[in-house]
């Protein structure tokens, strides 16, 4: 259920922006979505299809970018890839645990209308 709730926080931000621009329409919408979110493409797009409906997002375009997770190193500040779902050990020293650098993030990146 993480996802509707993402999903109508996505409406709102894009309605309010298309209906501040005097859009007819949303044609496209793209979101930029961390690894370490969880949040699944196309749970989102099966919601958005859902409470779009007869708002001017309907039947609007969803592209999803990925950022991948990065952590650093409490010990060593070295930055590595972390292997999500596992416990973070870090590739130079072994250290386990680090600081997440980057996955975290979720917005909506830019929307096209007509
Ligand atoms: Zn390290």
């Amino acid at each position: 259920m993480h996802e509707l709730a993402v999903t109508e926080s996505i409406m709102g931000i894009v309605l309010r922006h298309a209906e501040a621009a005097g859009a007819k329409r949303v044609t496209a919408i793209h979101l930029t979505i961390g690894e370490l979110t969880g949040l699944v493409d196309d749970s989102i797009q099966f919601y958005f299809d859902f409470i779009g409906k007869d708002t001017l997002a309907e039947g609007a375009r969803l592209t999803f970018k990925r950022v991948p997770a990065r952590a650093r190193c409490h010990q060593c500040g070295n930055e590595f890839e972390p292997d999500t779902g596992k416990l973070w050990t870090c590739p130079a020293c072994e250290a386990i645990g680090g600081d997440v650098v980057a996955g975290r993030e979720f917005f909506v990146d830019s929307i096209e209308v007509e």
